[in-house]
Order: structure tokens, then C-alpha cells, then sequence
């Protein structure tokens, strides 16, 4: 029996997002520069590899997966990876496999996620009006997102949505996006934007909503009841007692919940990345491509990473600057 992976911290690391490519077809304001340099396509790792590099991690104990990316349904053949890991989820090692998606091409593949044995999925919308969602996009279409979000719910799958709560652009969303999501039974969770990778001319401090007062905003229409439910993750929920909704806050800025993080993260190059909030990092990659008959030196490698997870992230916007601020963006480490 292989032991599991615990870190310095005594935290039983259980769950790996995955980044499969860096690359997306819309621009996010918060989260791309809309002129993006990617990665050479040799770079990253191949689909085999991911495989092989998410079937180690299975062997090592991580039961959850969240494949995510830039847009990972943009990745040719990415359906090739999904069906290879349903061999965990029938064995019973993997117990979930869930993806993050902007949308646009979920109703292309909906059907084939869901008999590949994905049942979430977490779709980022952080408008439902037509002209502001093109403007925060970019590149972005929102009835195409809307279709992807049908045939999601069509094919069984549950859906969530995460929005980035962002100061003057949806504060006035609040209500009828969360109306929106109770009509269709979605789950809705809000995140603060983090300081990832440079965005151009954007402003981070113009751009942050504090989620402590999108709390308070709620309880201008709500009943709000705190709940104690926790998913391991660092969200923390809310009931509408009027509704019965629940709604998730990720705060990473305004409090943070680091002593019970479960996860590490892993780049489209094969970068292990311990916090997503800290720039150190493990190469995989090359135990991986050096060693293509034995997983023992790679197996090496992830618990040498794990033994270096750092306690937790520095963001902070306190005092009118952006501290912590990474030089990577979201999309290279998988938001
Ligand atoms: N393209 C997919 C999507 O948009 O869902 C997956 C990758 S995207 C990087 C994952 C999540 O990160 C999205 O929900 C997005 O809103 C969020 N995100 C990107 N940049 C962010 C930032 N600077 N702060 C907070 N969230 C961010
Ligand atoms: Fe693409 Fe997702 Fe980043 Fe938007 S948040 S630019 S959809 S990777």
C-alpha cells in the first residue's frame, strides 16, 4: 500500500487541479492581456502524459480531479484524456472528476463529459447581460455560453456558476444573477479577484469587490444564514433562507482559509505549483519524460514537492496596494 501525500502541515493532499492548456478563446479582463504570448505547443505536456501524470497522483492518493486550464475544451482531442480517466473512477480510486469551463464549447461536449463520468461542472459567467459579458470577455459570446450551460444541465450534468465579483461591473447583478441560477436550480458562488499575471491596462484595485460586502449586500434582499458546510476547498456558503439557495464566497483576499487546503496544482508544462498563491514550484515534467518506464522517480518527485507546501499565500490589498501580486497568470496555473 503507497502512502498517502501529507504536507509539512499535516494536510492529507487529495485533490489536483490540472491544467491542460494555457491557451482560450475569450480574453478575460481580469484575467488575460488581450494580446497573450502562449506557450509553445511542445511545451506542454501530451495527452498521454497527463495521463500518466494523473494516474501517479491517483496511485498517490488524490481522489479528485478538476481539469481546468485557460479553457481546457479547447484543447484538440481533450475528450481522449477524460475517457482515459474513467478507468479511476471504475476502479473507485478516483471518486470525482470535474472540469472548470468558460462555456463556449459545452455544447459540443456536454454529452461526452457526462459518459466519460464527469457530473459537475463549474461554469465562470459573471454577467447575464449581453454587451457587458462581450466587454469582460473580450472574445466572449454570451448565448453561446448560454447554450453550453443548457445542454450541460440537458446531459445530467449539475451545474455551478462562478462569477467574479468585480467593482462596478456586476455589484448591480447581485440579485438577478442569483434569481437566474435558483430558477434553474445552478449553484452559485462568488470569488474575489486575485492579483494573477499582468492584465495590461487594467486596474486590480479598481476591478476588487470585496466579497465581505457582497455579503452585506445580500442581506439587503435575504435572510442570510451562515452555514458550516465545508468542501475542503477555501469557499465558505451562505443559505438564502427565501429561496433555500445556497451561495459560496471564495475570499481569498478578505480572509483566508489556507489551514485546510487539500489541493496543489498542476501546469500544462508539468509544473506542480504547492499554493496557488506562492511562486514555488516542482518540475514534473522531466522525471516524467526521463523515466518512461518506471514511476518510481516520479512518485519521488511529487513527494519531494509535497514535504515543500508553504503554509499558505500572501495576497493582500490592505493599504491601498496590490501585495502578493504573482507574475504568472491564472490561466497558466489553472484557476
Ligand atoms: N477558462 C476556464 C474558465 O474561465 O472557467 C477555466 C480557467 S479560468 C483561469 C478559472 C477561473 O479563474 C475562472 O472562474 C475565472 O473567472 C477565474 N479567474 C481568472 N483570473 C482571475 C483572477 N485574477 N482573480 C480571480 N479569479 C480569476
Ligand atoms: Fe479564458 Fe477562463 Fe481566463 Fe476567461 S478566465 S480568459 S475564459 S482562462
Amino acid at each position: 500500500m503507497t502512502a498517502p501525500l501529507i504536507d509539512p502541515f499535516a494536510r492529507a493532499i487529495t485533490y489536483l487541479r490540472v491544467s491542460v492548456t494555457d491557451r482560450c478563446d475569450f480574453r478575460c479582463v481580469y484575467c488575460m492581456s488581450e494580446n497573450m504570448t502562449f506557450l509553445p505547443k511542445k511545451e506542454l505536456l501530451t495527452l498521454e502524459e497527463l495521463d500518466r501524470m494523473c494516474s501517479t497522483f491517483i496511485g498517490l492518493g488524490v481522489q479528485k480531479l478538476r481539469i481546468t486550464g485557460g479553457e481546457p475544451l479547447v484543447r484538440r482531442d481533450i475528450m481522449t484524456f477524460f475517457r482515459g480517466m474513467t478507468r479511476h473512477l471504475d476502479s473507485g480510486a478516483l471518486k470525482e472528476l470535474t472540469l472548470t469551463t468558460n462555456g463556449s464549447q459545452l455544447e459540443k461536449h456536454a454529452q461526452a463529459l457526462f459518459d466519460a463520468g464527469v457530473r459537475r461542472v463549474n461554469v465562470s459567467l459573471d454577467t447575464l447581460d449581453e454587451a457587458k459579458f462581450a466587454e469582460v470577455t473580450r472574445w466572449g459570446r454570451l448565448p453561446q455560453v448560454l447554450r453550453g450551460i443548457d445542454a450541460a444541465q440537458a446531459a445530467g450534468l449539475r451545474v455551478k456558476i462562478n462569477a467574479v465579483a468585480l467593482k462596478d461591473f456586476n455589484e448591480d447583478e447581485l440579485f438577478s444573477m442569483t434569481q437566474w441560477c435558483a430558477a434553474r436550480g445552478i449553484d452559485l458562488t462568488w470569488i474575489e479577484v486575485m492579483p494573477m499575471g499582468d492584465i495590461g491596462n487594467e486596474n486590480r484595485l479598481g476591478q476588487y469587490w470585496s466579497l465581505k460586502d457582497v455579503r452585506k449586500a445580500y442581506e439587503g434582499g435575504y435572510q442570510v444564514t451562515d452555514l458550516a458546510e465545508r468542501t475542503g476547498g477555501p469557499a465558505r456558503y451562505v443559505r438564502l433562507e427565501d429561496t433555500g439557495q445556497q451561495i459560496g464566497f471564495i475570499t481569498p483576499l478578505s480572509h483566508n482559509f489556507c489551514e485546510s487546503c487539500n489541493r496543489v496544482r498542476l501546469t500544462c508544462t508539468g509544473e506542480l505549483y504547492m499554493c496557488l498563491g506562492q511562486e514555488d514550484m516542482a518540475d514534473l515534467r522531466a522525471p516524467l519524460r526521463d523515466h518512461p518506464d518506471t514511476e518510481a522517480p516520479l512518485q519521488d518527485a511529487i513527494r519531494a514537492a509535497i514535504s515543500l507546501k508553504p503554509k499558505g499565500h500572501d495576497f493582500d490589498y490592505s493599504r491601498q496596494s496590490v501585495d502578493g501580486q504573482m507574475t504568472r497568470h491564472m490561466s497558466h496555473t489553472g484557476g
